[in-house]
């Protein structure tokens, strides 16, 4: 599905080389390749070893690095982000990576994730005197690291990555270190790389490919590296870890290339549509799958179905983004702009049409009469995970409770609400089982079933159930 009409959005991608004389490049290709995560501002920072500088905007990754703000990024160490704004809003102070100058030095902070108790954390350091340059989460963790009284920065950053909770993957680089840190529950992906000597820092694996580095490892749960003149050691920040890393990975958001736990994400989504097809079996010409995430779901199931997959919807790949706007109404003509449905392919034709979610549904009715209105004469709609009830507090875009469709309507309500002669959800069980798993364990499945792996505070919530 397309990310900017669905009303599912991840939130960011972060990407940092340390020890390569070209650290900036190698940033750009790997925030290239990790554009899919945020579409709303990006920006590298640099260190020489002496000092930090850094470029950033509002916009792609294409359109903000140009030739003249490459040439000012030089460099042997670099950290990159790229945003899709949801907590603390968007505006240029908010794009990342947050550059901090004082006296005992400079820090440069990226961050993929959402803290949950950055309310209740941003009162308290107010009150002792913190004045906030941007309204994003993100400031907080600097301000902790400022005001620890620990000697050593490691001890600072450590002590104030223990008082954080929620999801967050951090790349923290002073002028002469690189720290990666993932919390506690391994809530968002994050990969370690080698490129000859250079050690190499991504939300997805696919990055490395891009940049010709060798996957090394995952990023532990409550795990701080270190990287610098003297190598890579990794220390704990936290004692007591949980593995739950967020399903929607698999579902959605990662680029069908990237590795996440050893499981490639590609492969993932065909079970997941193999899965799909033994739980809801149809009689049908063909399937069809919405480009460009529910692809590899749809070949799954026309493959364990026996029915023939095609591609009866065509994704518009010119349609700039100034098309896409927030209101529910361009939205609606956003996606006849983004998708054709071809005639040639459903015309007189049984459809199963595979989709990875449904968030409002809005979406979905405009495909299904896309596909209607091109002559298919039934679409059943599958979609390859369970339906979305509950939002999200760990920085995916999942809309506010009344916003999602399935918080307050049977499945049956939601197939006649976009107009599908049939609608099924794949379960959770029959997900887990997809991807291997016995049980939930290890995964973050909180906006499926509601249970979330962390504790969630009265002030996010009601940020997310009024907003
Ligand atoms: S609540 Fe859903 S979208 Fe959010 S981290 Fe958990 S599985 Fe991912």
């Amino acid at each position: 599905m397309l990310a900017e009409i669905k009303g599912l959005n991840e939130e960011c991608g972060i990407f940092g080389v340390w020890g390569h004389p070209d650290a900036a490049q190698l940033t750009y290709y790997g925030l290239h390749s990790l554009q899919h995560r945020g579409q709303e501002g990006t920006g590298i920072v640099v260190s020489d070893g002496k000092t930090l500088k850094g470029v950033k905007g509002e916009g792609l990754v294409s359109e903000i690095f140009t030739t003249e703000a490459m040439t000012k990024l030089t460099g042997s160490a670099a950290i990159g982000h790229v945003r899709y704004a949801t907590a603390g809003g968007g505006g240029y102070e908010n794009v990342q990576p947050l550059l901090f100058h004082s006296q005992s030095g400079s820090l440069a902070l990226a961050h993929n994730g959402n803290l949950v108790n950055a309310n209740s954390l941003k009162h308290q350091l107010e009150t002792q005197g913190s004045i906030f340059q941007t309204s994003s989460d993100t400031e907080v963790l600097a301000h902790l690291i400022r005001r620890s009284g620990y000697p050593h920065l490691n001890d600072r950053v450590k002590n104030a990555l223990s008082m954080l909770k929620g999801a967050y993957a951090y790349l923290i680089m002073t002028e002469t270190e690189l720290m990666v840190a993932l919390d506690p529950h391994g809530l968002r992906p994050l990969s370690l790389g080698l490129l000859g000597d250079a050690y190499v820092v991504a939300s997805e694996t696919c990055a490395f490919d891009v940049v010709g580095a060798e996957y090394i490892r995952e990023i532990m749960p409550g795990e701080l590296l270190i990287i610098n003149e003297n190598g890579l050691t990794s220390e704990r920040f936290a004692v007591s870890t949980t593995k739950a890393i967020c399903m929607m990975e698999y579902v959605y958001f990662s680029r069908p290339d990237s590795n996440i736990h050893g499981i490639n994400v590609h492969t993932a989504r065909k079970s997941l549509g193999k899965r799909l097809a033994l739980e809801a079996p149809i009689d049908a010409d063909v399937v069809t799958g919405v480009p460009d995430s529910s692809i590899s779901a749809a070949i799954g199931y026309a493959e364990e179905a026996g029915i023939p997959y095609e591609m009866g919807l065509i994704k518009n790949r010119y349609v700039g983004r100034t098309f896409i706007q927030p209101s529910q109404s361009l939205r609606e003509q956003g996606v006849k702009m983004k998708l054709s449905a071809v005639r040639g392919v459903v015309e007189g034709k049984r459809v199963v049409m595979v989709d990875d979610s449904i968030v409002r549904g809005t979406t979905s009715r405009r495909i299904v009469s896309l596909l209607k209105e091109a002559g298919a004469t039934e679409v059943h709609v599958v979609i390859s995970s369970p339906p979305i009830k509950n939002p999200c507090f760990y920085g995916i875009d999942t809309s506010t409770k009344e916003e999602l469709i399935a918080s307050d309507k049977s499945v049956e309500e939601i197939r006649q609400l976009i107009g599908a002669d049939s609608l099924t959800f794949l379960t959770v069980d029959g997900m887990m089982h997809a991807l291997g798993q016995e049980g939930t364990n290890g995964y973050c499945l909180g906006c499926f079933t509601g249970n979330y792996p962390t504790e969630i505070y009265p002030d996010t919530l009601q940020y997310y159930y009024q907003k």
